[in-house]
């Protein structure tokens, strides 16, 4: 369905929990770095206010204006190709309607790029661990 390799395994990170936002890697440590035990404590990187989860990553945080660039660009395309998108973006929570574009199959190509996208953004910036 994802013919692009990259992008299929940005995909593919966030249906697996596989991706490195705070969420998912600051619940281990290592030799370095302690683990952060309290999930509301693994913020994200750019806004430091709400937890880096992948549904804030992609739709909700409007801290970094790349990113911000990249939604627009997206939801333009996605509800073109998928029209009864945008009501659902109105109805659902962040987190329902993450679910249901990344389980259209219509439009998995086009969420896959933009998951891509965002998470290479993210991933320039290294993510926040609170003080020791
Ligand atoms: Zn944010």
């Amino acid at each position: 369905m994802v013919k692009t390799q990259r992008h299929r395994e940005a995909l593919n990170s966030l249906l697996l929990s596989t991706h490195l936002l705070a969420v998912e890697i600051l619940r281990y440590g290592d030799h370095a770095q302690p683990r952060e035990n309290d999930r509301s404590k693994r913020v994200c990187r750019f806004c430091k206010i709400d937890v880096e989860t992948p549904e804030h990553a992609l739709l909700t945080c409007g801290a970094s204006p790349e990113v911000v660039s990249l939604r627009r660009a997206f939801l333009e395309k996605l509800f073109i190709d998928a029209p009864t998108l945008r009501v659902l973006m109105d109805l659902l929570e962040p987190i329902e309607f993450f679910k249901a574009i990344i389980y259209e199959r219509s439009t998995i190509a086009l969420v896959a790029k933009f998951a891509y996208e965002v998470l290479e953004v993210f991933y320039e910036t290294p993510v926040v661990r609170s003080a020791v």
